[in-house]
């Protein structure tokens, strides 16, 4: 156990797990895993309130593709089992300024039931 107070700054430093940058924890994501089950779902944690062990990410969707290909999340929660991040990735989405995704589909809402987004622009 490294004991807190290592680093002279004011704001804790913490890793991203999907690019492995090192940002301030204020500009990261907490994501915690929840359920004990082989399949557990990965929770958005952004005020920092769950229990548990957690792990951070950048607010960018394109982290959370890396983390999840490199199953870094897994590593970080010592699961072997799959993470479902769906939860998470539609977060990270809508907190992601529209525009920054190029060739996306914009996912962000769920979609209601016997309605299809039109070509209105
Ligand atoms: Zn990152």
């Amino acid at each position: 156990m490294v004991s807190q107070g290592r680093t002279a700054g004011r704001v804790p430093i913490r890793t991203c797990v999907g690019c492995r940058s090192r940002a301030e924890k204020n500009e990261l994501l907490r994501v915690v895993a929840d359920g004990p089950g082989p399949v557990s779902e990965l929770v958005p944690d952004p005020d920092g309130l769950l229990p548990g062990r957690g792990a951070y990410i950048h607010v960018n969707p394109g982290c959370l593709d890396v983390a999840v290909r490199r199953r870094a999340f897994a590593r970080a929660f010592r699961r072997a089992g799959p993470l479902d991040a769906s939860v998470v990735r539609r977060w990270l989405e809508s907190e992601t300024p529209n525009g920054a995704s190029p060739g996306r589909t914009d996912t962000r809402r769920p979609r209601l039931i016997g309605q299809e987004e039109g070509d209105t622009t």
